[in-house]
């Protein structure tokens, strides 16, 4: 009886040795091996005239050996000549044993496999595989040859003799790997069956569409990219199921604290914050856990939105958390929370990684016994060590950086209290709607798709760095208006030192240049506390210019600040370089960002500064990014699990994404017990244990 999940080691040859150049390959199973698809294919099934052959095609080759010399040009090499009635080529062979070069007698026929190059001596082929035929017609392969992904010491052939082997294994018990797509479903989505897919895409016939397999289009292989973008829409669902089969705080809305807070605010809230708190405050109602998403366009007004919901967990008689992507964030949330909050009589904490000894033991200690109302910190605050006495909403800023795993370990911070908290995820990186439905089928979203009154759109200009002087009188003149501005520098090596030290050159040379400008630097080596006494300094309007890397990236407001410099935005992504823009324009008055390029730009250069130049809107600028450079860049590879997908690929396989929905839901309806082992065949154990509640 064959069973697929045993190791690979099962199949004969196979010992440790190999088990661990299969396991960089990511097979561990039998099974693993028949999901190890071919990267490209060669077509061995037929012989092709000489006469037809063109420079840079793979072609096998029959013919009878002419002559054969060992030649001197730049290389010592063996060449030999082959004949075939239409025509004549070389082989060429740099390397070669004295009893390769007897093999090659005039007369002796050959035939051969290899890629045919202009040479020295017309259409050549060097160091093609090659075998002596004997007498009698040895028949040519039956179906097209596939190439697989491999990895060191471990060959062609090796590998394909080993994916036969666990095909066999199939054919003999092909109950062991169930189609979890069933027939009448792969009849309404007009899928191929699982087993005919896979041998089609090991062994395809000779007749097969090589280039729609090689474009990864053939329906064969969209089949198993959709059964993958399956398995990870469920798992998602799962874990969004899971959290939600726990109980949380009933948050009655409404209360006095939240009409007292919006009071005292500066501004009205604009129609976009109402809707999105109506959404919010309807779920933290309910005793079930809310998994939303706030997506909203840098300065569009998130913290706002946090504040409130924040504020009817409190008003609920719970805790509430708000946890940001870097300490610099982190820190000015606390600042905003504590001046907004603490009038209304609330107590905000503050908790990093940073925050040591007996300041930390008290801030945990607060947070312990519920004097702490408000947390605002880094990751820190989801540690083991940090005990809630009653979390009821945790507030996740800058959703990307924060994954699958964080969300479910979320769920023993209730602690004392024994409830699941209700969880808000922020995002100023607008998801592109496919993307949103793959990457975050877990959440609810809400989109605050408007900005608040008042807001010019910023000015963009790229503008060559030999026109530095004037990008510094620019300054001169911003800031003696009253405006402060920020110059970025982006990173110039892969090194964090060297880009800190190109930043401190920077300063250097501005404070030269802009004597009369107070001018301060923030890097990515500095001390959190050294970092956020500049953020201050800047944001009360005692600096005048700042001085930056890419850590400013995120969330800081200082509505003051009109003018940015990005220094080579060459090198930085769409989204980010929309991120840093978003630093500017949260005031009433024009704001102006100046990209400050290195010439000459590559074409692809250019056509990103002109979206810059072109658009203010951030879902504009998702989606061109994602387009420039796919969606691994673009999430963040690691949290998203988006990376580590096998087959699929989210930009080639756009339009099945608008599938993998309804897919799910019918497979639920009509086969949920399909759903698990799904889970676990493409994202493993690990992740099929997310669901066990
Ligand atoms: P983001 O969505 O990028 O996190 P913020 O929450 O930092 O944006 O808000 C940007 C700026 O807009 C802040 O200075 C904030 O006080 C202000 N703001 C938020 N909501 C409104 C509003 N409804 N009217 C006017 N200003 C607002
Ligand atoms: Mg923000």
């Amino acid at each position: 009886m064959s069973d697929l999940t045993q190791p690979a080691t099962a199949l004969s040859g196979v010992g440790e040795a190999l088990a661990v150049k299969l396991a960089r390959l990511r097979v561990e199973s039998v099974a693993d091996l028949l999901f190890h698809l071919p990267l490209r294919y060669q077509d061995r099934t037929r012989i092709t005239p000489i006469a037809t052959l063109r420079a840079g095609h793979e072609a096998v080759i029959e013919g009878e050996v002419a002559a054969s010399d060992v030649v001197r040009g730049r290389r010592r090499s063996l060449l030999v000549r082959l004949k075939d009635g239409s025509g004549i080529l070389s082989l060429r062979f740099f390397h070669f044993s004295p009893a390769q070069q007897q093999q090659f007698q005039p007369g002796v026929r050959v035939r051969c496999f290899g890629e045919a190059r202009a040479g020295a001596t017309g259409l050549e082929l060097y160091h093609p595989e090659y075998r002596l035929l004997k007498a009698g017609d040895t028949p040519v392969d039956d179906h097209l040859t596939p190439i697989y992904p491999t990895t060191e010491g471990l060959h062609q052939a090796r590998l394909r003799g080993l994916i036969g082997q666990a095909l066999e294994k199939l054919d003999a018990a092909p109950a062991a790997l169930p189609d979890w797509i069933s027939q009448p479903l792969r009849e309404r989505f007009r899928l191929p069956e699982l087993h005919s897919s896979l041998h089609y895409l090991h062994e395809p016939p000779p007749d097969a569409d090589l280039a729609r397999l090689a474009d990864g289009r053939h329906p064969a292989q969209r089949r198993l990219a959709l059964e993958e973008l399956l398995a990870h829409q469920l798992s998602l669902r799962q874990v969004r199921l899971r959290i939600q089969a726990d109980g949380a705080p009933v948050l009655p809305s409404g209360r006095g604290l939240q009409a007292r807070f919006v009071t005292q605010l500066p501004f009205a809230l604009t129609g976009a914050q109402r809707r999105v708190l109506d959404e919010i405050a309807h779920d933290l109602e309910r005793p079930v856990p809310m998994l939303r998403l706030v997506q909203g366009d840098v300065g569009s007004g998130k913290t706002v939105v946090a504040a409130m919901a924040a504020l009817q967990a409190i008003a609920g008689g719970c805790q509430a958390a708000m946890m940001a992507p870097t300490e610099i964030l982190a820190e000015q949330h606390f600042r905003t929370f504590r001046d907004w909050l603490a009038p209304l009589g609330i107590e905000v904490a503050w908790l990093a990684g940073k925050l040591k000894g007996k300041a930390r033991l008290d801030t945990k200690a607060a947070i312990l016994d519920g004097r702490a109302q408000m947390v605002v910190g880094t990751h820190a605050l989801f540690q083991g060590d940090v005990h809630f006495q009653r979390l009821g909403l945790a507030i996740v800023d800058e959703q990307h950086r924060f994954g699958v795993h964080q969300r479910l370990a979320l769920r023993e911070k209730g602690e004392a209290g024994g409830l699941t908290p209700h969880q808000l995820v922020m995002t100023a990186t607008p998801i592109p709607r496919t993307l949103a439905m793959s990457a975050y089928a877990d959440l609810d979203v809400s989109v605050i798709d408007e900005l608040p009154p008042g807001r010019t759109p910023v000015q963009t200009v790229a503008v060559p760095d030999e026109r530095r002087p004037e990008v510094v009188a620019r300054i001169r003149q911003a800031c003696a208006a009253g405006r402060q501005a920020y110059w970025v520098c982006t990173l110039i090596e892969e090194s964090e030192v060297l880009q800190c030290q190109a930043a401190e050159a920077t300063r250097d040379s501005l404070a030269e240049a802009l004597p009369e400008l107070a001018i301060g630097l923030v890097h990515g080596r500095m001390k959190a506390t050294e970092k956020a006494e500049v953020m201050a300094a800047f944001k009360q309007g005692e600096l005048d210019l700042l001085v930056a890397t890419t850590v400013i990236e995120v969330g800081v407001d200082v509505p003051n600040a009109s003018l940015m410099i990005i220094e080579n935005p060459e090198r930085l992504g769409l989204s980010q370089l929309h991120q840093l823009r978003g630093r500017v324009g949260r005031g009433a008055t024009e704001s102006f960002c100046v990209l400050l390029y290195h010439p000459p730009l590559s074409a692809h250069s250019r056509e990103r500064l002109a979206v810059m130049r072109e658009t203010t809107d951030g879902f504009r600028i998702a989606e061109k990014d994602l387009e420039l450079r796919g969606p691994g860049e673009v999430l963040g590879t690691r949290q998203t699990g988006l990376a580590q997908m096998k087959i699929a690929d989210l930009e080639r396989d756009r339009d099945l994404l608008d599938q993998v929905s309804p897919l799910a839901k019918a497979l639920l309806e009509e086969a949920p017990e399909a759903s698990q082992p799904l889970i676990r065949r493409w994202l493993g154990e690990e992740a099929g244990r997310y669901g066990q509640v």
